[in-house]
């Protein structure tokens, strides 16, 4: 018989735990349905003219999950394995992301079928400003708010701000979040996820009892979120002993000096590959290291019912969105391992991007200790009532996450629901 090969779907992944949670909260059968559909997507087609003179067309999505809690918000992904179900199911995480850190947002995602490292910055702006264009009547401050996600950065939020103020003829900085400083940007939105990564896993730490001092850690992926995670971390005297990113995995048992691996990359074209000072190591074993800490921090379903059950680590903390697939759960909870869901774990990004979407509309502009003391106080008290509900149910702290984003949302909706209903069927 030929091996069995599961093909994971993150959209089916997200329904497994929302089916838990709906069920513990006896949820309405109607609601159910309305909450596990997004309310809107839009596939795009545009084309643009390339550096070499070709034409090349591309497809795009914008997915609206749910705005129960307030305008939509999520970011942007280039990628060339971007799908509608993909963006399906990070659309709905950041619903249920903003609803378990009380971020008053809905939930929505985009994305971009496209390889940005094949691009250069003149195809990449025009790329963003056609994307931007065609979904020119979906976005806006107070409907629905993009960020970066993995392959976009502060460049394309930019261009996607300019040209949507462009074709509505005056500035408007709150339509997109995560831009340059100098485009309304905010102080601390690039390192925000990362920020929050850290602080959940001192929070995940001193729940063991473990003193970041003597822990060890290792973190998947060295994009925005993973070396921003490595580089706190390292800061508060965790020990990462192995990083990786496309191109490489490697370990280091007696910790990796962070600092300097960041200054590598910086000058190695955004790359840890070749860096000295350690050992190369299948990408696949960075995840079964025995470790305290293990920190997905690059895509969906990397731990699947395939790996769970070799997996050493005593705490994951979600950095990635969708890390683990729902069929790793069960292995996970029964091997005692705690599992910080990413709709907690990695909240930091839409966090401070709300601090930026609320600077840009007050027209004010916040010192850094400020943002950073207000971002640390959401996410402990997050951590805090997702531990709380977990105890309480006896259920997993990602179910818990579900539960109270769940409750949350379904709540806001229904009121909606019935002010809709009630002038059409009056009882007499
Ligand atoms: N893309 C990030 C996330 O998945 C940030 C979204 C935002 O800031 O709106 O949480």
């Amino acid at each position: 018989m030929s091996s069995e090969i599961i093909k994971h779907n993150p959209f089916q992944s997200m329904i497994d735990r929302f089916n838990i949670a709906a069920d513990i909260l006896k949820l309405d059968d109607s609601i159910k349905q309305k909450l596990q559909r997004p309310e809107k997507q839009i596939t795009v087609n545009f084309s643009i003219t390339l550096d070499n003179g070709n034409v090349q067309n591309f497809e795009g999505y914008r997915v609206i999950h749910n705005t129960a809690l307030g305008p939509s918000k999520g970011g942007i992904r280039y990628d060339t394995a971007v799908n509608l179900d993909e963006v399906k199911a990070l659309a709905a995480w950041m619903t249920w992301k903003s609803a378990v850190t009380g971020i008053p947002f809905g939930g929505a995602k985009g994305g971009i079928i496209c390889d940005p490292r094949n691009h250069s910055k003149t195809e990449l702006e025009k790329i963003t400003r056609a994307y931007t264009k065609a979904l020119s009547d979906i976005f806006g401050p107070e409907k629905d708010v993009p960020a970066p996600d993995m392959g976009t950065g502060p460049d394309e939020m930019g261009w996607l701000m300019d040209e949507f103020s462009i074709l509505h003829g005056r500035p408007i900085h709150a339509v997109v979040t995560g831009k340059h400083l100098h485009s309304g940007g905010s102080l601390g939105r690039v390192e925000a996820t990362g920020r929050g990564v850290s602080i959940i896993t001192l929070l995940a730490l001193e729940k063991l009892k473990i003193r970041p001092a003597r822990a060890t850690a290792a973190i998947q992926g060295f994009g925005n979120v993973g070396l921003h995670s490595a580089l706190f971390l390292h800061e508060k005297g965790v020990k990462i002993v192995a990083v990786s990113d496309v191109s490489e995995a490697f370990y280091n048992p007696n910790g990796i000096n962070i600092p300097e691996l960041i200054l590598y990359y910086n000058l190695n074209n955004k790359t840890i590959k070749g860096y000295p000072n350690s050992v190369a190591i299948k990408h696949e074993d960075l995840l079964l290291l025995d470790v305290d800490v293990l920190i997905p921090a690059a895509k969906e379903d990397v731990i699947t019912q395939k790996n769970a059950g070799d997996i050493k680590a005593r705490i994951i903390v979600e950095g990635a969105n969708g890390p683990v697939a729902s069929d790793a759960d069960q292995i996970l909870h029964d091997k005692n391992i705690l599992v910080v869901p990413d709709i907690l774990a990695n909240a930091g990004g839409v966090t401070v991007s709300y601090f930026e979407w609320l600077q840009n509309s007050l027209l004010e502009s916040w010192r850094i200790s400020q943002i950073n003391k207000r971002l640390e106080d959401i996410l402990e008290k997050g951590f805090e009532t997702v531990f709380r509900v977990a105890v309480k149910h006896n259920v997993t702290p990602r179910i818990a996450a579900y539960i109270i984003a769940l409750k949350k949302v379904a709540e806001t909706q229904s009121v909606k629901e019935v002010a809709l209903e009630a002038p059409l069927f009056k009882q007499n």
